[in-house]
């Protein structure tokens, strides 16, 4: 069977991994079924995975975090997801797009007020850029964000609009939203900002839960804006700058999901291999029909090569180099691993591959939304294609 650490992992990398395995399968495993079939938030868990310090993975200590680096956080999600995607999602959102927006491109004070709890994992935030009408072209955001003055003589952004498929938007935990707005035109087009909105502010509504496919355990919300007012000190970012630094928010994060589908892809063989020993068919196990063997065989290379492409693109990144088009090949080439995966997973199992109650019918409805979320398959073959000046 596959070496799920790769030894040439430094020791710090491998003892992570070891922890959040042991986590995984101790304390996710056991209550990941049920908490599918009742598209239940898992608190529980999330209150394990805190209290392991993996939301702080990335941030510095005086943050709160764990002086990590955003590859730990990379492995942790890997390990998750072997087990269940709707926990990894939580952990990807929550530190990937809830937390980092504030790191990177808020004011010291911004940070010294979110990230504390953040990091810790006692709160989550959301990221809000999808629209109805706005999704791959994110730049036709309709929201909007206007700056005025109220009575008492302070400035406060005064937001109208709705975004949707918002992860982590309504839990009991989550604290704010951040948002793109449009505040202005400029002469290329419409300005877009980010705006944090903290939950509960008067206007701000999180529509009922949606009722998925898969990912039923992980927190997705419709939210609606009616004339709601912040103060003007929560503009994230730079004026204008809104939509830039969401994109840089979504390279990163195009590796942390490309871990999580290679987490899946894993989850996928390594099911496949144990039920390939053990299930018999025509005089020997199903595993000794090549047909079978070298299905699982094709699995793996796929999860290898995807595995490689995400450390690379995150190693670059690390290194402060350009990404963007490794970022993109990894995303493409894991989730197509996790999805492709989980399809001959489930016909390794038969007929039991069609039920619930078996980790890879999960993974098989899981994993089609990793094609989709932060960017769409074809999204990413548009950025390989740019890279090459096409
Ligand atoms: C469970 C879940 C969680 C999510 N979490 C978040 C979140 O936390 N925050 C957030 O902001 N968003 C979130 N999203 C939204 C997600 O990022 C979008 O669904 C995704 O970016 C695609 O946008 P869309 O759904 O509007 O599809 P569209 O943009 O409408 O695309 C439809 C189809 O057209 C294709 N297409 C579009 N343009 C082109 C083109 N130029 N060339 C070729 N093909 C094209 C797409 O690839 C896709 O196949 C989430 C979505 C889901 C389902």
């Amino acid at each position: 069977m596959t070496e799920a650490i790769p030894s040439e992992l430094p020791e710090e990398y491998r003892e992570l991994s070891a922890t959040v395995r042991d986590f995984a399968e101790q304390v996710v495993a056991p209550v990941s079924a049920e908490h599918d079939r009742a598209h239940s938030f898992p608190y529980e868990v999330v209150a394990g995975m805190a209290e392991l310090g993996l939301f702080g993975l990335p941030f510095p200590e005086e943050y709160g975090g764990m002086g990590g680096d955003y590859f730990a956080l990379c492995l942790a999600l890997e390990e998750l997801a072997k087990v269940d995607q709707s926990v990894a999602i939580t952990l990807e959102a929550g530190v990937s797009l809830g937390a980092m927006p504030i790191y990177r491109f808020g004011t010291e004070e911004q940070r010294q007020r979110w990230l504390p709890s953040l990091a810790a994992g006692t709160a989550l935030g959301g990221f809000g850029l999808t629209e109805p009408d706005a999704g791959s072209d994110a730049g036709r955001s309709r929201t909007t964000g206007r700056l005025e003055t109220n009575d008492s003589g302070a400035e406060e952004w005064v937001i109208n609009g709705s975004k949707q498929f918002i992860t982590n938007s309504g839990t009991d935990i989550t604290a704010f939203v951040t948002v793109t707005a449009v505040t202005g035109e400029t002469e290329k087009g419409k300005e877009i900002s980010t705006i944090i909105v903290p939950s509960g502010t008067a206007g701000f509504t999180v529509a009922p839960a949606y009722d998925k496919v898969g990912w039923n355990a992980s927190d997705t919300h419709g939210l609606s804006f009616d004339d709601v007012r912040v103060p003007a000190e929560n503009l994230l970012g730079e004026r204008g700058r809104g939509y830039a630094n969401f994109l840089r928010i979504l390279d990163e994060g195009r590796i942390a999901i490309a871990a999580l589908s290679v987490g899946a892809a894993q989850g996928c063989v390594d099911e496949a291999v144990r039920y390939a020993k053990e299930r018999q068919s025509f005089g020997t196990h199903i595993g000794g029909h090549q047909a079978i063997a070298f299905k699982i065989a094709r699995m793996e290379a796929r999860t290898q090569v995807a595995r490689r492409m995400y450390y690379r693109a995150a190693a670059l990144m690390l290194a402060g180099k350009p990404f963007k088009q490794e970022a993109a090949i990894a995303k493409l080439t894991a989730s197509d691993a996790a999805m492709d995966n989980a399809r001959d997973a489930t016909q390794v199992f038969g007929g039991n591959g069609f039920m619930n109650e078996y980790r890879v019918a999960r993974h098989y409805r899981d994993s089609k939304i990793l094609e989709v979320g932060e960017g769409t398959t074809e999204v990413q073959l548009m950025l390989i294609a740019r890279s090459l000046g096409l």
